[in-house]
């Protein structure tokens, strides 16, 4: 994809005009008066989502405990069905997918299962980019086998303090990695990193590898099936718009069907005798067997309508948009922020293959003020400290015009020096 694009506001708004995606936008709540820059973070409602989710507050309203069997569809098989329906987002087998619990658990969970120390193969190879939870997680499943989370955490370098280089990330894997956990795209810099030539190293290398794709499902198509990928996992209220701590999912390769979850629970019972209450467990030969508890149901039925609007959108359709519109971004900032007096950069690479769904902006000195600005002006962005901004245009509902505009914001934020007006502290929740 070769893209021209003009500096006119009325080419941002012929964009618009052609654009195949264009009516999905009014499926979504946009918060009045306000350009949504920031669904990488959270995700905004639509109204499909809103519908799934009343539906079931009535289901529990009419049916009480019956809407375990009688849900339309059944409660006590929402989170096996909802993965059939994102398998297809993700290139995974119909069973390979569930949608379970929070993504941190799931990373427990997971890496639990996994990561089997011995053999001389004891390490877990991360990254120093990466979100600090999934660092904070690791170390702890280091500690509870035993292990000096400093001696045997392998810690893969960013040359740049922003990407990482997939050639550092394999000359990492040494004979005493047992597991890789890597993210798919970087949160910060918005970089996605090679899946499945990071899957294919690794397990020529006999190492396990698992991918956190936070920052990358519903942006981003997958191939977790054909590039063999061990597990995954990610939160589903970023780019699923699945609401404020909706249900996670995961994603196990069939090869390890059968596997004894690291973390047991009932709800990861073989479901066709879960209420046998036998005391010795057996897994269910699918995903489902790495859920832990009960069904979160009024946390998981919103991701049903969301999923309605990707599968009818098509991901491939999503992505094409939304390089589409980070290409725009990029050449809007370059064109006319890089230069004095805004001095503003990317941080982002920019090789298509190699970025996920946001462009991360950066601005040196004044980053923490100009965000506040934005703020202000009634952009919603994402600061990440020091001075990274995140956008993310949404393709299904950011429009080419509302890109355009974050653009003249940012420009008269400095040509007016408005970020002076506002402190140098951030907020808690940046
Ligand atoms: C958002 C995000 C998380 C958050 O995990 P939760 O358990 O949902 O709080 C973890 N890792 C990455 C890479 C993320 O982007």
């Amino acid at each position: 994809m070769s893209l021209e694009f003009e500096i006119s506001e009325s080419f941002a708004k012929e964009l618009d005009g052609s654009d195949t995606l264009a009516r999905f936008r009014q499926r979504f709540y946009i918060p009045a008066g306000k350009i949504y820059m920031d669904g990488n973070s959270l995700g905004l409602l639509s109204k499909d989502a809103e519908a799934s989710l009343l539906r079931v507050l009535d289901e529990f309203k009419q049916l009480g405990i019956d809407g375990w069997m009688e849900g339309s569809p059944p409660w006590y098989t929402l989170a096996e069905e909802l993965g059939r329906k994102q398998a297809s987002l993700v290139g995974a087998r119909p069973d390979e997918v569930v949608v379970h619990s929070s993504n941190t658990v799931n990373l427990h969970n997971l890496v639990s299962t996994f990561f089997e120390p011995g053999s001389g193969r004891n390490k877990i190879l991360i990254d120093e980019l990466n979100f600090p939870s999934d660092k904070y997680a690791v170390d702890s499943q280091l500690s509870l086998h035993g292990l000096d989370p400093e001696r045997h955490r392998v810690m893969v370098k960013s040359r740049d303090g922003m990407t990482l280089q997939e050639e550092d990330i394999v000359d990492a894997m040494d004979d005493d990695v047992a597991l890789a956990l890597l993210p798919s795209v970087l949160y910060r810099s918005g970089q996605l990193l090679d899946i499945e030539y990071l899957t294919g190293e690794a397990h020529k290398r006999g190492i396990i590898i698992g991918f956190d794709c936070c920052h990358s499902v519903g942006a981003v198509p997958h191939s977790f099936a054909d590039w063999d990928v061990d597990f995954a996992f990610w939160c589903n209220y970023k780019y699923m718009n699945s609401g404020p701590g909706g249900t996670a999912s995961l994603y196990v390769n069939r090869k390890h069907f059968g596997r004894v979850p690291g973390l047991c629970g009932w709800w990861g019972y073989n479901k066709d005798k879960q209420f046998n209450m036998d005391l010795d467990f057996e897994p269910a030969g699918t995903a489902g067997a790495w859920q832990i508890g009960t069904v979160h149901l009024f946390s998981t039925a919103p991701l049903e309508g969301s999923l309605d609007i990707f599968l009818e959108a098509g991901i491939q359709n999503i992505r094409e948009k939304s390089l589409k519109q980070t290409e725009y971004l990029m050449y809007l900032i370059d064109g006319l922020l890089s230069g004095e007096p805004y001095n503003y950069s990317i941080g982002t690479p920019r090789e298509q293959k190699r970025r996920g769904g946001h462009v991360a902006l950066q601005h040196d000195t004044e980053a923490i003020r100009i965000n506040a600005a934005l703020k202000k002006r009634g952009v919603i962005p994402d600061f990440r400290f020091p001075n990274v901004i995140r956008l993310a245009p949404i393709a299904l509902y950011t429009s080419y015009h509302e890109i355009w505009q974050v653009v003249m914001h940012l420009r008269e934020i400095i040509e007016l020096k408005e970020y002076e007006r506002f402190p140098k502290t951030r907020g808690t929740v940046a």
